[in-house]
């Protein structure tokens, strides 16, 4: 008889089953957490692989060929995923992230955005439906994403300098193709368009005034530049503060170069500080997790490649959904309302804040539990 080969993959996070509340009733769209917080944004991450191996993500030696990623029959089907979604909306999600991994590598994503583009609210309005990507496959897709239903789309983008992009992505790949993806991302009419910086200090922190320069002069207000302060997400990517770059020092530096005016936030919850320059050539955004944590305001969720929901970006425990999704009671499976009351028992009693915790006892993961990663959760 063959040995039993449990996939090593599905037990690396602790994901307790969802409890279906006694009394269920349907979403009303006005779901609150322990912290008065709404639900908003739904990340959704539709493959733990990526063809990068970026520092900071997913560090080569930890993530070399041995490391053993979702087997195919563990991911969320495109069917799982927008009733998922569908759920998540009558909860009063708005805004839904498509992330990965690398997203553009799950074959058929076109299929996925045009079923969850059809998605109303229950005003009737249409979701916002995004993409982050490493931009190394833009160049071929853009055009049939946006004609499946994609509204916008983020690059990540740590450097213009061909040597310091092949050193950061660690796979050599060269810059001119991300940036052919953009340029392919707007002609395909996916604008504004942001372009996202992680900010090592040491690393890339001399890309600062270039990138801006680049994306002011090339593209001007159809692209949004926003600087992310390297993160502590994780357990693998070495992460230590003195390579973090405030994100206050990186406004100094890209005002000196290019003065700028600060914004007003548009939405509650907003991740990035907002900016513009004062001679009209666009804004930029400053997402500072470290220095200035906005947990007060998150209304974002996070479900994994395999159904797992995550409530904060640093937690270490999830919540089986694919559990109910695959499963049955009494003999049948779960109804969409014994789904949604799940998700809104899960989302009531959040409390998670980490950033603001970061640093002490309580913002720690219980022993023998680890963080779960970028490459899993999708940011
Ligand atoms: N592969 C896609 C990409 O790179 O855009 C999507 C997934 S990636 C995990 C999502 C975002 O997380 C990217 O913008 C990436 O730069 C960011 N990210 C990953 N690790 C990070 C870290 N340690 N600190 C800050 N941002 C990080
Ligand atoms: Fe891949 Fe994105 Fe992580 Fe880089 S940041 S390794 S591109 S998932
Ligand atoms: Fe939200 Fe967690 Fe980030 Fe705070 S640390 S902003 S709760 S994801």
């Amino acid at each position: 008889m063959g040995e039993t080969i449990i996939p090593l993959a599905d037990l690396r996070y602790a994901a307790e089953l969802p409890r279906i509340p006694e009394r269920v009733v349907p979403p009303d769209g006005l779901l609150s957490d322990r912290l008065g917080r709404p639900l908003r944004d739904l990340r959704i991450s539709v493959t733990d692989r990526c063809n990068f191996r970026c520092s900071y993500c997913m560090p080569k030696e930890v993530f070399d060929s041995r490391y053993r990623f979702l087997p195919h029959d563990a991911l969320l089907t495109f069917e799982e995923i927008t009733r998922v979604s569908r759920l998540f909306v009558e909860h009063g999600v708005r805004k839904l992230r498509l992330t990965g991994g690398e997203p553009l590598l799950r074959k058929g994503l076109e299929t996925l955005v045009g079923m969850l583009s059809a998605l109303r609210a229950p005003d009737g309005e249409a979701i916002d439906i995004t993409l982050t990507t490493n931009g190394s496959l833009l160049g071929r897709k853009a055009a049939s994403l946006r004609a499946a239903g994609l509204r916008r789309v983020t690059v990540s983008l740590d450097a213009l300098d061909d040597a310091v992009f092949r050193r950061m992505n660690d796979v050599d790949f060269p810059v001119a193709d991300v940036l052919r993806g953009i340029d392919a991302a707007l002609a395909a009419g996916l604008a504004p368009l942001k372009v996202n910086m992680v900010v090592k200090r040491g690393t890339n922190d001399h890309e600062i005034v270039p990138l801006a320069r680049h994306v002011r002069e090339h593209y001007g207000p159809s692209v949004i530049l926003r600087f992310i302060e390297f993160m502590d997400v994780g357990a693998t990517n070495g992460w230590r503060m003195d390579e973090v770059l405030p994100s206050a020092d990186v406004i100094d530096r890209v005002n000196a170069a290019f003065p700028l005016e600060p914004l007003e936030p548009t939405a509650p919850g907003e991740t990035a500080e907002r900016w513009r320059y004062r001679d009209g050539r666009g804004e930029v955004g400053f997402i500072s997790s470290v220095t200035r944590a906005f947990c007060r305001d998150c209304n974002r969720a996070r479900l994994s490649t395999e159904g797992k929901l995550f409530l904060c970006l640093f937690a270490s425990r999830g919540h089986d959904l694919r559990a109910l999704l695959r499963g049955r009671r009494d003999g049948r499976p779960y109804t969409d309302e014994e789904v949604a009351a799940a998700i809104g028992l899960i989302w009531s009693e959040r409390d998670d804040r980490y950033s603001e915790l970061r640093g002490r006892d309580a913002a720690e993961p219980g022993s023998g539990e680890r963080r779960i990663e970028m490459h899993y959760i999708g940011g």
